[in-house]
C-alpha cells in the first residue's frame, strides 16, 4: 500500500515530528473535547467531514478526532505500512469497529479457529446474535478449508499474525490472494508481531491491535489501533454510520500521550523479547521438552516466518511449553513465580517482566472443548510472554530449577 519501501522504524522516523506547545521535545497533550470554530460559515463544511485539520479546517469533537489520539494513529499506520491509522480504547474497540466498518447484517467472516477468546466470542456469539453477522472458523493452515468456506456473502477473512496460543503463523500473501478472490479483504490482528510482521505490505487490507500488549509495553493502559487504507479509517468516522463515531469506542489523549512516547522504544523492546525467547526455546528444546517457538527450526512455520517476516526484530517474544496437564502446568508456573521470581501468573502479554497463563483455563476459556481441542489448545500448555528485566542467564537458572523441581525434566 504505501509506494516506499522503508522498514518500519525508517517509517516512523520520516513522520514529522509534533512538538509541545512551548517547544518541548515531546507534543503536548490536547485535553479539549471540544475546538473552537473560528469563521462560523465553515461549520458545516466541519461538521461533514469536508474541512478536516488537513483540509485547512480544524477538529470538531474528542470522539471524531483529537489531535494527540491522532498523532499516535499516523505512528501506528507508518509503523503497519498503512494509508492511515486510528486509535481505540482497547484492542477488542478496534477488532469490532473494523469488521463493523466492513460487514453489515447478513454478512458473513470466514477466520482462524485459533483466536483471542475475546475476538472469538465477538465472532461465535455476539456478532451472529446482535448484528446477524455469521462465522465459519477454519484452520488457517488449510487453504482449501478457507476457499470451501467462503461464500458469496464473505466479506472478511480474518486471522492473527501468530494464533494464539498456538503461535502458528498465517501465511498472509496466500490468505490476501484468497481473500481477494473470494471478494472479501484480510484483516490480521498483528498484536503477537510488530514489527516482526508487516501484513499490509503482503497484502493485508485492514491490520488491527491491541496496543496493550507489546506496543504500549508496561501493562499499563488497554489501548487499540485500525490501520487501513484512508478512505477506510475515514468511513469509521462516519457521522451516520461509522463505528468509532457511533459505538464511541475512543482513546483519551492521556493515554494517546503516554503511549505515544513508548513507541520510540518498540524495536529496542522487541528485538529484546525475541532474544531472550529465542535462548530460553533452544535451550528447552535441549532438554527435551515441548517448546513451541516460531524461531526453532523444528517450528512448523519457521520457513514461513523467516520468509515474510522481518529476521533483524526476532520471532516474537511469546513460547510455549506443554507441561502435560493443567496440574502440572499450574505447578510449575506457581515454583517459578513464588519461589523463584522469575515471572508472574497473569494473562495479557509484552510486559517487561516474563508473564504466565494457562491457555485452555484463562484467555481461551470462552472457546468450548471441541474447539480448544481442534485448535490445538492442550490443556498444560503454558504460554509465556518473556521479560527483559534481570540478566538472561540469571533468569535462565530460575526457569531450570523449577523445571528440575517439577519432574519436567
Ligand atoms: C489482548 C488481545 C486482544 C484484545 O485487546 P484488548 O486491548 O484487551 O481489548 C485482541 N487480540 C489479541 C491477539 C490480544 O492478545
Amino acid at each position: 500500500m504505501s509506494s516506499d519501501a522503508l522498514d518500519p522504524v525508517e517509517r516512523l522516523a520520516a513522520l514529522r515530528h509534533e512538538f509541545g506547545e512551548h517547544g518541548g521535545v515531546n507534543m503536548s497533550i490536547e485535553a479539549s473535547t471540544t475546538f473552537t470554530v473560528m469563521e462560523a460559515g465553515t461549520m458545516p463544511d466541519i461538521f461533514n467531514g469536508r474541512l478536516g485539520p488537513d483540509a485547512g479546517g480544524c477538529f470538531l469533537y474528542g470522539r471524531h478526532f483529537n489531535p494527540t489520539v491522532y498523532v499516535l494513529g499516523r505512528q501506528l499506520a507508518a509503523l503497519e505500512a498503512a494509508e492511515a491509522g486510528y486509535c481505540t480504547g482497547s484492542g477488542l474497540g478496534a477488532i469490532s469497529s473494523a469488521l463493523l466498518g466492513l460487514l453489515d447484517h447478513g454478512d458473513h467472516v470466514v477466520a482462524s479457529d485459533t483466536l483471542y477468546g475475546g475476538t472469538w466470542a465477538m465472532l461465535a456469539e455476539f456478532f451472529p446474535k446482535k448484528c446477524g453477522i455469521t462465522t465459519s472458523f477454519v484452520d488457517m493452515q488449510n487453504p482449501e478449508a478457507i476457499k470451501a468456506a467462503c461464500t458469496p456473502r464473505t466479506k472478511v477473512v480474518y486471522t492473527e499474525s501468530l494464533s494464539n496460543p498456538t503461535l502458528r503463523v498465517a501465511d498472509i500473501p496466500q490468505l490476501a490472494h484468497i481473500a481477494h478472490t473470494a471478494g472479501a479483504q484480510l484483516v490480521v490482528d498483528n498484536t503477537f508481531t510488530p514489527l516482526a510482521m508487516s501484513p499490509i505490505e503482503h497484502g493485508a487490507d485492514v491490520v488491527v491491535h491491541s496496543l496493550t500488549k507489546f506496543i504500549n509495553g508496561a501493562s499499563d493502559f488497554i489501548a487499540g489501533a485500525v490501520c487501513g487504507r484512508a478512505d477506510f479509517v475515514g468511513s469509521l468516522m462516519d457521522l451516520h454510520l461509522g463505528p468509532l463515531m457511533i459505538l464511541g469506542p475512543t482513546m483519551d489523549p492521556q493515554v494517546a500521550h503516554s503511549i505515544s512516547l513508548r513507541i520510540p522504544h518498540l524495536p529496542i523492546r522487541m528485538i529484546e523479547h525475541a532474544k531472550r525467547a529465542m535462548t530460553f526455546a533452544k535451550r528447552l528444546e535441549a532438554l527435551g521438552l515441548q517448546v513451541g517457538y516460531p524461531g526453532l527450526p523444528t517450528h512448523p512455520d519457521h520457513q514461513l516466518f523467516s520468509r515474510i517476516g522481518r529476521p533483524e526484530y526476532g520471532f516474537g517474544g511469546l513460547l510455549t511449553i506443554d507441561a502435560g496437564t493443567r496440574e502440572r502446568a499450574e505447578a510449575l508456573m506457581d515454583d517459578l513465580q513464588n519461589e523463584e521470581g522469575f515471572g508472574f501468573m497473569a494473562v495479557s502479554l509484552g510486559y517487561f517482566d516474563t508473564l504466565m497463563s494457562c491457555s485452555a483455563s484463562s484467555t481461551s476459556s470462552e472457546m468450548d472443548e471441541a474447539a480448544l481441542a481442534s485448535a490445538g489448545i492442550r490443556p498444560g500448555l503454558i504460554r509465556m510472554s518473556i521479560g527483559y528485566t534481570g540478566s538472561l542467564e540469571q533468569r535462565w537458572l530460575q526457569l531450570e530449577r523449577a523445571l528440575t523441581r517439577n519432574g519436567l525434566v
